[in-house]
């Protein structure tokens, strides 16, 4: 639970006030005891000095008759709970006893006759009246200085929380205020009431508070300012804007695309074939790259012109975009030699697909000029294995089976195996 400033000021101001008068109501009632004492003492003395004068004939006389009455009318007078009196050899020779009591006081006096001491009284007299009556003091007091305090601290309580709690609470309104709305600064000035620390904190809150209104104001102006001139050179730059980003694509596509087939050229077939075989690492995903080369295709460049070479690379791009899926990255790697990455292919799949590959480039009617022009392809095939840790490593082993179906009279595929050497398989 959170204690506010007041609730704390009320209980420092009361508990200072309490105990300051509780202290005083101890002074006061010590103060009352002493002079209380006194009268018991003196009234004390004076009934025993009574008794004394009054038994030293009898004392002397040996009267034990009325020594003993006058100890009973003494044991008679209020207060007094016993009465002795006793010869010089402290003998008793009368007593009597008063009323009964919790506490008492003992008073003696000697028992005096023809300037001698013959004897001593004895007077017990009951101090119950004087504790009952400062006990009833006391409460009084307490009760008194209760009151007074509690008065007195709520009148200091008063002053004080609305000399230093409320201006502060004011304050700390007013932030607050200014925070919930999510200004920086406060939007009035608060009063200031007097001439005090708290008063002097106010007013410089005040002060600090124009100020920061004003750079907030000229902040928001300068925002505004800056704001209408993007939105002016925004404006002007639109149309430049769109230009400059479709110029952007443009060259992002030509940098990753071969110009004559439109496949993706050799750097986006490197980045592809990378991610793919870091991702075979990863998850154990099976890839199967296929390189292939065009059989003889200078002869067709020196024979028919290069005409004739760059119908049948776009050919070669057409049937390969037929043939893949979607998944399958197809690239022309320079000059005539292409590769397609096969994703979640293993190498029985791949030579299914080079063999329709192959049908497909077979039963295809390359011609140019008229003239019909017999296109075969020699291809390697490698699939990625865990022994394997670069992309390059699968590359040249689908180079080496392409090497090897190429040494191997062409017109045929190679699947790589490392334990023995390349298989030859002859196009049907
Ligand atoms: P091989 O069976 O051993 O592959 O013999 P090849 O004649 O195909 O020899 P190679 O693959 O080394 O020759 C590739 C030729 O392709 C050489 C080059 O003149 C030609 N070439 C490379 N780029 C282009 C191109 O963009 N257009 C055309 N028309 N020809 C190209
Ligand atoms: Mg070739």
């Amino acid at each position: 639970m959170q204690v506010g400033l007041s609730t704390k000021l009320l209980g420092y101001v009361m508990a200072g006030v309490l105990i300051t008068s509780a202290a005083i109501g101890v002074v006061r009632v010590q103060n009352e005891r002493g002079p209380l004492n006194e009268l018991i003492g003196k009234s004390g003395q004076s009934v025993a000095n009574a008794t004394a004068s009054g038994a030293a004939s009898l004392v002397a006389g040996y009267d034990y008759g009325n020594l003993e009455m006058l100890a009973a009318n003494v044991a008679r007078q209020a207060n007094v709970i016993r009465v002795m009196i006793r010869n010089q050899n402290d003998r008793v020779m009368a007593q009597a006893s008063g009323d009964a009591a919790g506490t008492f006081k003992r008073f003696e006096s000697p028992v005096v006759f023809d300037g001698q001491t013959i004897g001593s009284t004895v007077v017990d007299v009951s101090t119950d009246a004087l504790e009952t009556a400062l006990n009833d003091l006391c409460w009084r007091v307490f009760i008194e200085q209760l009151v007074f305090g509690a008065i007195l601290g709520l009148i200091v309580y008063f002053f004080t929380a609305s000399g230093i709690v409320s201006p502060i609470r004011k304050l700390t309104t007013a932030m607050e205020e200014a925070v919930e709305k999510g200004d920086s600064f406060v939007a009035r000035d608060l009063e200031v009431k007097s001439r005090d620390e708290i008063g002097r904190l106010v007013s410089v809150f005040n002060t600090l508070n124009k100020s920061l209104a004003s750079y907030h104001r000229q902040l928001h102006s300068k925002i505004d300012l800056a704001d209408q001139e993007l939105r002016d050179k925004n404006i002007q730059l639109g149309g430049r804007t769109l230009e400059l980003e479709n110029a952007l694509d443009l060259v992002n596509t030509m940098a990753t695309t071969d110009w004559l087939t439109e496949l993706p050229n050799r750097r986006k077939f490197d980045e592809t074939l990378s991610r793919m075989f870091r991702q075979s690492e990863r998850f154990a995903e099976e890839i199967t790259l296929v390189l292939f080369d065009i059989d003889r295709f200078k002869l067709i460049n020196d024979s028919h012109g290069h005409g004739a070479g760059d119908e049948v690379l776009r050919d070669i791009g057409t049937l390969l975009r037929l043939h893949v899926r979607k998944s399958d990255v197809p690239a022309r790697l320079g000059g005539d030699e292409f590769g397609i990455v096969l994703y979640h292919t293993n190498i029985e799949q791949a030579e299914r697909f080079v063999e329709i590959l192959m049908e497909g480039v077979r039963t295809h009617a390359f011609g140019y000029d008229g003239f019909q022009l017999n296109i075969g392809l020699s291809i390697g095939i490698a699939q990625y294995d865990a022994s394997m840790s670069a992309p390059q490593e699968l590359y040249y082993a689908a180079d080496k089976a392409l090497y090897q179906a190429k040494h191997g009279g062409r017109g045929r595929y190679c699947v790589y195996s490392e334990a023995s050497l390349p298989q030859e398989k002859a196009s049907s």
